[in-house]
């Protein structure tokens, strides 16, 4: 008996501890963020075009990030895991079309899926791998048109200013729900449309309407910039994973 115990209590407390860590990385939706190229490098930290070439003129992914409802986030949940660029080769081709990464200095994508997987993925373990993390966000994009939805609305990227509830109101009625708009500035101060905040539920598949607004940074009429020649390419100083 004395020994039945002595195997069973630490078996018992090792559950316990595998229940608690598992629901401390509880939340309760994701924000899917996709961002404007145009406005992420006519600002004036400008931007890299990843090693593949320049991207296409299309809202790309920024991340899948998993929410509180009081507006608070988790990041970094798991300090134990590490990103594994081999688990994703199938999905590489997509992730380079519709997850284009624009920092500076240029590189293959792979360090920006890499942060968003360890700050952002690490907290929906309970729900995804890393790579059903990634594909979950690419089945999310294909889901969504954005750039179709604004111009079947009349708004383009064409350097005009839009208003900012006509730009939710044309994403309310292309996806069914009401999006959340943020802003930048660029480099000579203009308000601009940055990224679109949708909402997610927990299994990282269906829409839903946000249970929050998330921080927005623009009101009244912004810009829609164009997508042009504002990018480098310093391929001397790319960094790969
Ligand atoms: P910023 O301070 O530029 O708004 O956000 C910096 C980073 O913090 C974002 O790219 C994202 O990783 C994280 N972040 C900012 N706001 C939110 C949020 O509302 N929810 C989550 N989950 N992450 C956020
Ligand atoms: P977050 O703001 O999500 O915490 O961090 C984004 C990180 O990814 C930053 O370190 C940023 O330099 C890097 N990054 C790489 N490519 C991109 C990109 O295309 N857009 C954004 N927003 N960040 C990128």
């Amino acid at each position: 008996m004395e020994n039945g115990c002595r195997v069973l209590i630490p078996i018992l407390v090792i559950q316990l501890l595998a229940v608690l860590c598992a629901s401390s990385q509880d939340f309760d939706f994701f924000y899917f963020v996709q961002q404007w190229p145009g406005s992420y490098c006519d600002t004036r930290r400008s931007c890299c075009y990843p090693t593949t070439g320049k991207p296409d003129a299309d809202f790309g992914i920024h991340g899948l990030w998993p929410n509180y409802d009081d507006g608070s986030y988790p990041s970094n949940c798991d300090s134990s895991t590490r990103f594994v660029a081999s688990e994703i080769s199938d999905l590489t081709s997509s992730l380079q079309k519709y997850w284009p990464t624009l920092a500076c200095p240029t590189s293959n994508g792979l360090k920006f899926w890499s942060h968003e997987w360890l700050k952002h993925g690490t907290c929906a373990e309970s729900v995804f791998d890393q790579h059903g993390y990634f594909e979950a966000a690419l089945n999310l994009k294909k889901q969504v048109n954005l750039l179709q939805a604004l111009e079947n609305a009349g708004i383009k990227p064409d350097g005009r200013f839009y208003s900012v509830e006509k730009i939710k109101e044309a994403i309310k009625e292309a996806t069914g729900f009401t999006p959340g708009i943020e802003c930048n500035v660029d480099s000579s101060r203009n308000h601009q449309l940055y990224q679109v905040y949708l909402c997610v539920d927990t299994s990282g598949t269906n829409f839903i309407e946000c249970p929050i607004a998330s921080s927005s940074r623009c009101y009244g009429k912004i810009e829609f910039p164009s997508f042009g020649s504002h990018g480098r390419e310093d391929f001397l100083d790319h960094e790969e994973l």
